[in-house]
């Protein structure tokens, strides 16, 4: 693909030289590919919720590339860097108190007074944020509803040549949206994701909830339909004819044209790294419907029953 750029030095300035001058490029994270773009940047902002056709209410994540850069734009306290010393660089992001002072668009945090950020712990994102003297604004690189993409070939799905620069970072390890939790007002979950509920628990000595509904728009990523390939999703089934898809956990499933596995040894990681390749794929094959069994509503299992409620809806 002409779009798709290897991580190269080169190709790194190449990304940089998009970036400043307020330009979308497509980047590599642990959890899915983004649609970056400068967050200081009332331009680069507009120009990503138009890409992806996202709700101007919907706020975007903010990444950084470490704790100095994150200081200018947000309040922080001994909750936030307990969490900051355990789990960043990685799968988790942090809803703070944003500094009236910070030069963050507003528009990238819908006029809030919270902003959400990440520190990405990809080595190719990483590398790109540390040489950049502003944070990128990073949602998820696929149009709004849509399945993440997991690989750069998954952009050119979503996008086709309306994102000039793809730079290609291997395949997201985790393969699902991080973990949101609010340290704004009560500490909550409110996107459940790699980390979970119970390991922030454990590191905070406390119980922590995960948010249920969404009276306002507290969270994007809890709308009710979203990470969606499309075709009507039924849950919970022990089996499927021979015309839907059929995803499938775990050994006790034959082989069949039809049948998806998300982990034939039963690993709920492998599962969620499976999870939008296979929506992405049975899309692309033209099911038209998909019966999907139970998953176990454990660690990051949560997280896909999460997205596969929201995918069915
Ligand atoms: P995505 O960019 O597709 O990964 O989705 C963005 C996620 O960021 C949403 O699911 C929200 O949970 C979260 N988010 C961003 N900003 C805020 C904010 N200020 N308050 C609450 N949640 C936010
Ligand atoms: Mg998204």
């Amino acid at each position: 693909m002409k779009n798709i750029y290897k991580n190269s030095l080169v190709n790194l300035n190449k990304a940089k030289k998009f970036l400043k001058k307020n330009n979308i490029i497509a980047v590599p994270t642990e959890t899915v590919y983004g649609l970056a773009g400068n967050a200081y940047s009332n331009t680069s902002i507009k120009k990503i919720y138009k890409l992806k056709k996202r709700p101007k209410k919907n706020p975007l994540i903010i990444h950084y590339h470490n704790l100095q850069a994150l200081k200018k734009d947000a309040n922080i306290d001994e909750k936030f860097l307990t969490l900051y010393k355990k789990f960043s660089p990685g799968p988790l992001t942090y809803v703070l108190q944003k500094k009236k002072e910070s030069k963050i668009s507003s528009l990238a945090n819908a006029n809030l007074k919270s902003i959400a950020v990440r520190f990405p712990k990809n080595v190719v994102i990483r590398n790109l944020l540390k040489q950049l003297n502003f944070p990128l604004a990073i949602p998820s690189a696929n149009i709004s509803s849509n399945v993440s993409p997991i690989k750069a070939i998954d952009v050119v799905d979503e996008f086709g040549k309306k994102i000039s620069f793809i730079l290609d970072g291997g395949r997201s390890k985790i393969g699902l949206e991080s973990t949101v939790i609010s340290l704004y007002g009560k500490t909550k979950i409110l996107r459940p994701g790699a980390i979970s509920h119970k390991k922030i628990g454990k590191v905070l000595k406390t119980n922590i909830s995960i948010l249920k509904k969404t009276k306002k728009l507290r969270s994007p990523g809890l709308l009710k339909r979203h990470y969606s390939p499309g075709i009507p999703i039924k849950l919970n089934c022990k089996k499927a004819d021979s015309k839907t898809a059929f995803v499938v956990f775990g050994k006790k499933y034959k082989k069949a044209k039809n049948i998806f596995n998300l982990s034939l040894k039963g690993s709920l990681e492998e599962a969620a790294k499976n999870l939008y390749k296979t929506l992405r794929k049975i899309k692309n094959l033209k099911y038209k419907k998909i019966n999907v069994v139970k998953i176990p509503n454990q660690n990051i299992g949560i997280a896909i029953n999460d997205r596969l409620k929201r995918a069915s809806y």
